[in-house]
């Protein structure tokens, strides 16, 4: 295995230490009440992460990084055909990137085939930092074809694809962690970046809610297309897919097997749809 320095020796120590900060924080200062073992969910989410994160160390970087060398030696590709200042490079990439991101997860939810795989993500029937790491090995496998085509498109730098790699990294693990900000703070990071309340939403059962905010580092995107929501109270919101609510039905083995069985509506088990009678207060925008 070719060794990857930035990623290797400053990306990963780096975000594994903003784990450990994020698990301490959400202990210290929980956002949602958890139903299930922490310990148990830690587990479970770090076994079923491992595939996925040897396909983004031998495939998800190697692959776009060699694409991202040939487009530069080309100059093939949106950012390698402008010589914009090294600044404006840097801001484009992050933005031309995080909402090509944007469009990727909401194909993700939208297309059937796609979502068979993102589906085991939602599946966690508690959220915190541990369900950033839990993706299918299929959905991972996919994303190695997204970035690809994304990077030769916007002709994306090979040492900017690692810095905007690690941002998008800490940005996942930031909005998935059921840490308790100060709700002025959060409200103030609001205004520019995906926070922990307002990704919550996502993961809602109630499926007008998971399908809002789509965003990964910014939430301008979601702004943007009207599909931002922050409407709902954490302590309003059954994390989840409808259809999938039982633990025993969440182990391991079966959560590797469920994209390749039959997909069930969005419906509880009782075969009702979750709604969401009245329309709380906007908690984030207040
Ligand atoms: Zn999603």
């Amino acid at each position: 295995m070719q060794k990857i320095p930035l990623m290797d020796y400053v990306g990963r120590p780096l975000l594994a230490c903003i784990f450990v900060v994020l698990l301490l924080l959400q202990w210290r200062f929980p956002l949602r009440r958890q139903h299930f073992s922490m310990l148990h969910r830690l587990v479970r989410n770090f076994v079923l992460s491992i595939p996925g994160f040897a396909i983004v160390r031998l495939a998800m970087l190697p692959i776009p990084l060699a694409i991202a060398m040939w487009a530069q030696g080309r100059h093939i590709g949106l950012l390698n055909c402008l010589t914009l200042p090294g600044w404006v490079a840097v801001i484009a990439t992050f933005l031309l990137m995080d909402y090509a991101y944007r469009w990727w997860h909401w194909a993700n939810h939208m297309i059937p085939l796609f979502w068979r795989f993102h589906n085991v993500h939602h599946t966690d029937l508690d959220l915190d930092v541990s369900t950033a790491a839990r993706f299918h090995f299929g959905e991972m496998i996919f994303s190695v074809g997204f970035l690809s085509v994304a990077v030769a498109v916007f002709g994306i730098a090979p040492i900017m694809l690692l810095v905007f790699f690690i941002t998008l990294e800490a940005a996942t693990l930031f909005h998935h962690s059921n840490w308790r900000l100060p709700i002025k703070l959060e409200r103030t990071l609001n205004l520019i970046i995906v926070t922990p309340r307002m990704h919550g939403i996502h993961h809602s059962i109630v499926q007008r809610e998971t399908n809002s905010n789509w965003g990964t580092i910014f939430c301008w995107w979601d702004k943007l297309h009207g599909t931002l929501r922050r409407d709902v109270p954490q302590d309003a919101i059954t994390i989840g897919v409808a259809a999938y609510r039982e633990e025993h039905e969440l182990t391991l083995g079966k959560l590797l097997a469920l994209p390749f069985r039959g997909q069930r509506e969005w419906r509880l088990p009782n075969g009702e749809i979750p709604e969401r009678a009245a329309r709380p207060a906007d908690e984030l925008s207040e």
